[in-house]
């Protein structure tokens, strides 16, 4: 019997009627927990129907009123820190630790949206012109719907719905098929923290129900977080239909090391880089670059580290380091990856060894003397596996870097603070880490991937998740029989 997957429409939690359905899987024992529903076009309509009904007064809410919602929300956060955590663990398959620092993560950008009264405060501007003042107010967009991968079930949907619907916007979450139980817990917990019905709703599904949103004459933004291919398409399919976009997309991202880099703490980042998560994070290392002679050192302590790396059932226990990858396809296509490269590079450590029998387990992998000419150098993998390179000077790593299609993080571990500054300059990419292994810019930054890892302007979260769910209006004010003329000076009239 697997759990029912319930989506959000106004004020009711229902059950759609779909034919079609994905499974949900515990990826640590690889048991098969439930069914997400595909929506059908028709529930789209219904549940947008029922945000636009909701929006003339959210809206219209004073932002104070609309913070005061996002403190209660964010108090019932914490209160389900742990089970949301849980949760995570449960269909995601990250350690204990990792699924905290997920949810960790989001309740921040929660934090953030709280102060929307100062966010999205516009200008002003007296005499503009004789006798006009000039104002710019921030206003909501509308109707804004956002698409979230696998990956971050808790963080990446807090990217978007809660600084969205802070700015007076309601907002349509279709979370990953995959991964369908944070979304309605976070989901339901705002509804009991006193969001008015239809401001948030939750639907389900792939495909078919992503295209409906980026195309329905209802939705005014689209926020989208997941591969390049589908990111390109969503921000394509928006584009058509004149919505906002900002579609994140994957990545291959550098982890540089310079011959006098601190060993330990350099390590560990390493490792927390390339295999935290089981690697499947958008900001994972998994390229590691060591300068010349010092490269086998650095190969030889990143392999003792790995192999103290243990995998398990991480929902059972909390000690496991190492999680599962997602499902059966992707394990599949991590194995299939590791035998293709095997036959040109050295395969140092073996991730299809020494795994647990049950579940989708991928064990840590490391491939050497991996060139720029190698599709393993450009393809994102998604998984615990590391390529080193070995460059012989730093000119030559920031030239290979940037070689890379795309453009979302790098880092240079060292303490010559010309090397840093000249590697955080001279590299093509929007997140760069100097001593920093996962350099991700939290609630207060914006999440600034470049070339194929974001499609758009706008990024999201930060002062641009701000500007983002806000469109400009500018008001020129001239009141007939107003003084004009400033008289005063220096306060003396
Ligand atoms: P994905 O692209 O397969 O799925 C993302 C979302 O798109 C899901 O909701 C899914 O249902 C939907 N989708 C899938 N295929 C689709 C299609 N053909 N047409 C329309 N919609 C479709 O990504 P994923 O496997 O869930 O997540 C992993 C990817 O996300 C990696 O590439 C990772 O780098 C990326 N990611 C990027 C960031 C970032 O900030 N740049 C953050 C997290 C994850």
């Amino acid at each position: 019997m697997t759990e029912p997957v319930p989506i959000l429409i106004g004020d009711r939690w229902l059950q759609p009627d779909s034919e079609q359905s994905s499974p949900v899987h515990r990826p640590a024992t690889g048991e098969v927990i439930a069914q997400t529903p595909h929506c059908t076009s028709g529930d789209v309509d219904r549940a947008v129907a029922a945000a636009q009904a909701a929006f003339p007064a959210w809206s219209r809410t004073p932002a104070p009123d609309r913070a005061r919602v996002l403190f209660n929300y964010r108090e019932l956060l914490e209160a389900n820190f742990e089970e949301l955590a849980g949760t995570i663990c449960r269909e995601n398959g990250k350690t204990r630790e990792e699924a905290r620092g997920d949810v960790r993560r989001g309740i921040e950008v929660v934090e953030l949206a709280c102060g929307i009264g100062h966010l999205a405060k516009g200008e002003v501007l007296p005499e503009l012109a004789s006798g006009i003042d000039g104002m710019a107010t921030r206003e909501p967009v509308g109707v804004c719907a956002g698409i979230t991968p696998f990956n971050f079930p808790a963080m990446v949907p807090m990217w978007m719905y809660p600084l969205a619907i802070a700015c007076g916007n309601c907002f349509l979450l279709k979370p990953s098929e995959k991964v369908p139980f944070t979304a309605n817990r976070l989901a339901e917990l705002f509804v009991e923290a006193g969001l008015p019905p239809g401001v948030l709703g939750v639907i389900h599904g792939g495909r078919d129900v992503v295209e409906a949103l980026c195309l329905h004459p209802g939705i005014a933004a689209v926020s989208f977080v997941g591969s390049s291919p589908v990111a390109r398409r969503v921000y394509e399919l928006a584009g058509q239909t004149g919505k906002r976009c900002q579609a994140a997309g994957g990545a291959k991202n550098v982890l540089f090391v310079m011959p006098d880099a601190v060993d330990d703490p350099t390590v560990k980042a390493i490792l927390q880089s390339a295999f935290g998560c089981a690697g499947q994070r958008c900001m994972a290392g998994s390229l590691l670059l060591g300068v010349g002679d010092a490269c086998d050192g650095l190969r030889d302590q990143v392999v003792s580290a790995m192999d103290t790396l243990t995998m398990g059932d991480t929902l059972a226990d909390d000690d496991v380091s190492m999680g599962p990858v997602i499902d059966g396809a992707a394990r599949e296509r991590l194995v299939n990856s590791i035998g293709s490269a095997e036959a040109d590079l050295t395969l140092v450590r073996d991730g299809r060894e020494g795994v647990p029998d049950a579940g989708f387990f991928v064990g840590p992998t490391l491939l050497d003397h991996l060139r720029p000419e190698h599709d393993l150098f450009s393809d994102e993998l998604f998984g615990p596996v590391l390529g080193l390179m070995r460059p012989q000077t730093l000119a030559e790593a920031i030239d290979w870097v940037n070689r890379i299609p795309y453009g979302n993080a790098a880092t240079i571990f060292t303490r010559d603070g010309g090397a840093a500054r000249t590697f955080a300059r001279e590299v093509s990419c929007g997140m760069v880490g100097i001593n920093v292994g996962v350099p991700a810019p939290m609630a207060l930054f914006s999440f600034s991937g470049w070339d194929q890892s974001f499609f758009g302007d706008l990024h999201v979260q930060g002062t641009e998740g701000v500007l983002f769910y806000t469109r400009q209006k500018t008001t020129l004010t001239r009141w007939q029989g107003a003084t004009t003329a400033f008289t005063g000076v220096g306060g003396i009239k």
